[in-house]
């Protein structure tokens, strides 16, 4: 799988992490999705409800508003994205959210290495997808 995301929605995930450091950040990708890519064309920021720096819940309300909206712009849901005080590798928690959370891509910045990483679940398996900023 390759993940496609534009210059300004990596600008926007990293500041928003900055800024609730050490809580973990989180945000829902929306965009374009086939079977080989999934092309980012919007970034909505949910705040983390938990306010931890070891684990993030959106809101459901949020998690309802944003889907609504992006049906009504034609956007599908690419996937969810978070940070961690850690290095950008799915936690024992994100792995059971995975679960829930069907093929969303989980998107994961490291505060501490400062690097992004995206994974899939796909067929009880955790892929690493690639990442492509353009
Ligand atoms: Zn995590």
């Amino acid at each position: 799988m390759i993940l496609r995301l534009q210059r300004r929605h990596v600008d926007l995930l990293r500041q928003e992490a900055e800024n609730v450091q050490p809580v973990e950040a989180c945000a829902m990708l929306f965009g374009k999705l086939s079977n080989r890519e999934a092309v980012v064309e919007k970034v909505e920021i949910t705040p983390n409800k938990l306010q931890s720096a070891v684990k993030f819940e959106i809101d459901p309300a949020k998690v309802a508003a944003a889907f609504t909206e992006a049906e009504e712009d034609g956007l599908e849901f690419v996937g969810l994205f978070h940070s961690h005080p850690a290095p950008a590798a799915p936690s024992s928690i994100d792995l059971k959210g995975m679960k829930l959370w069907g093929d969303a891509l989980w998107i994961i910045l490291s505060s501490t290495e400062g690097n992004l990483a995206a994974y899939q679940l796909t067929d009880d398996t955790v892929k690493e997808a690639t990442i492509r900023i353009e």
